[in-house]
């Protein structure tokens, strides 16, 4: 057999990295392929799409393309994945690899980014470990020559983890779980309207065959009566169990029933749990006879563009993988790019595949222990915190005994924001369950000074559970919010209120007035004996610019609020083509929302108060602007994005800097200012900021509770009794307060001190193609009293 044609690609100067996405689609995976295209360019890599998984990679040929920089252009907001992905029965076979790795010399590509499930991803590391075989075996049956094969003695792989289902070990999240949850929740949402209003049953099936991760997340999202998940089979008895938990719940008034089955749901001998068979128990159970339906949500929940989250993870994710393939060496192990909280992280990919088959084995082994201990932290966490807010009241064993049972107060602090209910409805259930009493205090610390005598039981009520149960997916705040601080209320008032209620225990939902509040709490505490009990804030805003945290509930909302705004408002454009918008976003002193939903949307400039704004600087932008039109042969017809945050400068506004494209743009193109303004606050809590309120709001009163001893001299001497919970990095943490305020608060800026998103501020800049334009001498530092009076804060 002769060499094959074409000529011998010897050594590229440039280096040739393969993206390939594989297994089944899921969203994100666009913004994935985006990140690597535009961020190996940007390297000095030239960046080749293989189409169609890996029948690509074994056909060879027309379905290895090379990407250009603009042919990626708005892929962001686009589902599913547009190089394709096919079930590849040959990559099972030597020969199929075979023909895979000639093919890949061919095109001079050695190293190959892939996107898909634990399946492709344990191809590629097979792939991986015989690259060197396969190479020699080229030679010897003469298919290339060793001169051909010299430069391609290893091969790079890196794996990101696309996938609805969230099965992977080692990460928090695949590429697309948010966005299938975001569905099924919607979907969810929907039927629980319709079912409310005839009182009926629904039983409802989401995808999960070994996974449970989207059947427990929606039932904690949704507030579900009942979730049958495969890593928690339900013992014998789960017919009586899940009847005695719908009749409880009917018995205290509820109107509608939701159980969410994943489809690998099984109960402990191994027999599978059907949709039909939990429908027959509820429409045939005596004292239940619910009138029940089936709905099946199917490949729905693959569909449409991702949501914010989704758009991040493939995006930075992506970023990390061009990086991984620069850094390795043919001595690392193939890695794979994992997020673990809040962190982007490289891990070995082999490990992570046999740990991931563990959990399918031990399932089949019926070691349900072993199979939840293997799967992520969050996972028992959030099994954990489902079982606490469904079962409320129920079962009485876990209350604590009557001395350690507490009267706590929660308070909403600051601007609503998506999840501050369910936050509340998690730490009422989970104080409901533990015999703790749980206290509402109305309308923040203004409501509380104000209103204490007015009602026989003033500002502060007892929560009454059928109505807070009805929160888990409600916007805004229940229980009212303000942004009045206690010594805007007077502290004495507010000390001698703690002590006429007996509070035990407090739980603060807010943003930065929250923080400050409690900071002035802890202060007053040397004063005031009634002040000495335990509190904790969850910081809850749109502008996550809470101290001691990375991430504050609410802010996920709004980035898609504000996401799903800026893509209307990109097609608008679609008719004109030549349009540039200039979108003011919120955040306060912080560039945070912003920067994510420039990431999210693909901005040319965001700009932000951290930063600040020159004239210099724009002038450079506009000048790019006009670039950017010229070379546009109409590939996208959708507009370019500015987004500006509303303190970014005192001068330059969002109309402003509209105004002066216009003017500079000489009719090459147009520009329009939009303002989206409280639309940003969002209207039902995302996924992710239900779960994760849930979720942290039971920590929050755990926390509380550790507070047996609660002698002023205790209480005063413990840096723990007053703390802020927050994400850091990979881990979740009470931070003291005292050390927070003192140490990560910028305060005349209402932000932290450190945040730790602005080094994406260079990725936003770079995956647009921004050039290295004059940055601002110096940003604002502090926003003083007299700009408020002139209108200007
Ligand atoms: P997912 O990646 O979503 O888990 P699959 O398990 O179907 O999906 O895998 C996708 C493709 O990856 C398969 O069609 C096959 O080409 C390849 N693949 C999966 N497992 C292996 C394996 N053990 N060896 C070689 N190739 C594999």
């Amino acid at each position: 057999m002769s060499p094959a044609a074409p000529p011998p690609p010897l050594r590229q100067k440039k280096r040739r990295i393969a993206i390939m996405t594989s297994g089944g689609d899921s969203p994100g995976m666009n913004p994935a392929i985006r990140a690597v295209v535009r961020m190996g360019i940007d390297k000095g890599c030239d960046v080749y799409g293989v189409y169609e998984g890996y029948e690509g990679l074994v056909q060879g040929g027309d379905l290895i393309r090379q990407f250009q920089w603009s042919e990626v252009r708005g892929w962001l907001s686009e589902g599913g994945t547009l190089i394709g992905t096919a079930r590849c029965m040959a990559f099972y076979e030597r020969a199929g690899r075979l023909k895979a790795a000639k093919n890949m010399v061919l095109h001079g590509i050695d190293a190959l980014i892939i996107c898909g499930g634990d399946g492709s991803l344990t191809g590629a590391d097979k792939f991986r470990s015989e690259w060197p075989d396969l190479v020699q075996e080229l030679v010897d049956t003469k298919q290339l020559t060793a001169e051909q094969t010299k430069p391609y003695k290893h091969l790079n792989i890196v794996g990101l983890v696309g996938s609805i289902d969230n099965d992977m070990s080692g990460t928090d999240a695949t590429i697309g779980c948010f966005s299938a949850l975001g569905r099924i929740c919607e979907m969810v949402d929907y039927i629980e309207a319709t079912a409310s209003s005839h009182s009926r049953a629904f039983v409802i099936e989401v995808m999960g065959r070994h996974c449970g991760w989207l059947a427990l997340m929606a039932g904690v999202a949704t507030g579900a009566d009942f979730i049958f998940i495969p890593e928690k089979p339900r013992p014998e008895k789960w017919r009586e169990e899940m009847c005695a938990v719908v009749a409880h719940h009917r018995q205290n008034g509820k109107r509608k029933t939701i159980v969410i089955v994943a489809e690998g749901a099984y109960d402990q001998e191994g027999n599978k749990i059907t949709p039909e068979m939990i429908k027959d128990l509820l429409a045939d159970k005596e004292g239940l006879a619910l009138d029940t339906r089936i709905t099946t949500l199917g490949h729905v929940q693959r569909g449409g563009s991702a949501c914010a989250y989704d758009r991040y993870l493939g995006t930075l994710q992506g970023v990390e993988a061009v990086r991984a393939v620069l850094d390795a060496t043919p001595d690392t192990p193939s890695p794979f790019i994992a997020v673990n909280e809040n962190k982007i992280t490289r891990k070995p990919l082999m490990q992570a595949v046999l740990d991931t088959k563990e959990v399918a084995n031990a399932i089949a082994a019926k070691d349900f222990d072993r199979a939840m201990s293997l799967r992520d932290t969050e996972f028992s966490d959030m099994y954990n915190s489902y079982r606490t807010t469904t079962s409320t009241a129920i079962d009485n064993s876990v209350h604590l005994p009557p001395k350690k049972r507490m009267r706590i107060a929660i308070i909403h602090v600051g601007a609503p924001a998506g999840g501050v209910n369910p936050a509340t409805r998690a730490a009422v259930a989970y104080c409901l369950t533990r015999g703790h009493t749980p206290l509402a205090i109305h309308n923040g610390f203004a409501g509380f000074a104000r209103h204490h005598g007015d009602k026989p039981d003033g500002a502060v009520r007892e929560f009454d559970w059928l109505e807070v149960d009805n929160w888990a997916n409600k916007g805004g705040s229940e229980i009212g919010m303000n942004r009045e601080t206690p010594v805007e209320s007077g502290m004495e008032l507010i000390a001698s209120l703690f002590k006429l209620y007996k509070f035990d225990g407090l739980f603060i939902i807010g943003g930065f007035e929250a923080f400050q509040s409690l900071s002035q709490l802890r202060k007053a505490r040397e004063q005031y004996s009634s002040l000495c009990i335990p509190m904790t804030l969850l910081p809850a805003t749109i502008s996550n610019n809470v101290p001691g945290t990375e991430y504050s509930i609410g802010s996920d909302t709004c980035l898609n609020e504000l996401m799903a705004y800026c893509d209307k408002v990109k097609q608008s454009a679609s008719a004109s083509r030549r349009r540039v918008f200039v979108i003011e976003t919120q955040g306060g002193r912080s560039g945070y929302i912003a920067t994510l939903a420039g990431l999210a949307v693909g901005a040319v400039a965001v700009y932000t108060p951290e930063e600040g704004i020159s004239i210099a600087m724009l002038a450079a932008d506009i000048e790019h602007l006009r670039k950017v039109f010229a070379g546009d042969s109409g590939q996208s017809r959708a507009g370019r994005l500015i987004l500006v945050n509303e303190k970014a400068s005192k001068v330059y506004s969002a109309k402003l800097i509209a105004d002066m494209i216009r003017e500079e743009a000489h009719e090459r193109f147009e520009s329009r200012d939009s303002i989206p303004g409280h639309v940003q606050q969002g209207g039902v809590p995302s996924p992710m900021d239900r779960t994760r309120a849930v979720r942290l709001a039971i920590k929050c009163i755990e926390h509380l509770e550790q507070f047996e001893d609660r002698s002023d001299s205790a209480i005063l001497s413990n840096p723990q009794s007053a703390t802020v919970i927050g994400i850091k990095g990979a881990s979740v943490v009470f931070s003291p307060m005292k050390e927070v305020e003192e140490n990560e608060t910028d305060w005349p800026n209402r932000r932290p001190n450190h945040e730790f998103w602005l080094e994406l501020k260079g990725i936003v800049d770079t995956l647009s193609g921004r050039p290295d334009v004059p940055r601002p001498e110096s940003p604002l530092v502090g926003w003083k009293a007299k700009d408020k009076k002139r209108g200007l804060s």
